[in-house]
């Protein structure tokens, strides 16, 4: 949270940022939630290693954001006014954020996951989902699909 918008252009424009990096996941976007927040608001996305790292020591990662916000707005950055680091991996309700597929992942590993056990234990959730996994459609296209298993029919769950 800033206590004004200084990465904007056009100060009622949103304006998320892309970062390229020399290091693998060093903060390659921010977005901009300002309009959501309230305040001016960024949203910095951190990944791979570093997301393990963080979770052990959360402030260099906190001053590595101002670093490279500084280096992309030298002459208007200015500092947050504060700051919330959240820990999806380490939070005990979720464990992780949502899949992203390694390589060597295939088709089928997306059919394992979603196979209903013994026919009466089934299985959602975007990871479960491969044409959408990762996303909010792949989590509801595995819902709508389990209820048309557990129907045994085609019916009209359209939302
Ligand atoms: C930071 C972030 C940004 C994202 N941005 C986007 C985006 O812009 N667009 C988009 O489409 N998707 C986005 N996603 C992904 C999206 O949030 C997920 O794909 C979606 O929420 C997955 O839904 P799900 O139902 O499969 O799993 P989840 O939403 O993870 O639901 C699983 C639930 O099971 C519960 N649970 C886990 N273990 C147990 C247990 N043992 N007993 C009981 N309950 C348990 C968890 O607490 C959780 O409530 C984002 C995710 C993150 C973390």
């Amino acid at each position: 949270m800033f206590d004004q918008s200084f990465w904007r252009a056009k100060k009622d424009k949103p304006r998320s940022l892309f970062y390229i990096s020399d290091v693998l996941g060093d903060f390659p976007a921010f977005v901009d939630t300002t309009d959501s927040a309230g305040c001016p608001t960024l949203v910095a996305l951190l990944t791979g290693q570093q997301v393990d790292d963080m979770a052990k020591d959360q402030q260099p990662f906190i001053e590595r954001a101002g670093e490279v916000l500084k280096e992309m707005f030298p002459d208007t950055y200015r500092a947050p006014t504060a700051v919330h680091v959240t820990g999806w991996g380490v939070d005990p309700f979720s464990l992780g954020s949502y899949s992203a597929p390694v390589i060597g992942v295939t088709a089928e590993h997306y059919e394992q996951l979603a196979a209903p056990v013994a026919g009466r234990v089934l299985f959602a959730g975007e990871a479960t989902y491969r044409e959408h996994s990762g996303f909010v459609e792949g989590a509801i296209g595995s819902g709508v699909r389990e209820a048309r298993r557990i129907l045994a029919r085609e019916v009209d769950l359209s939302l």
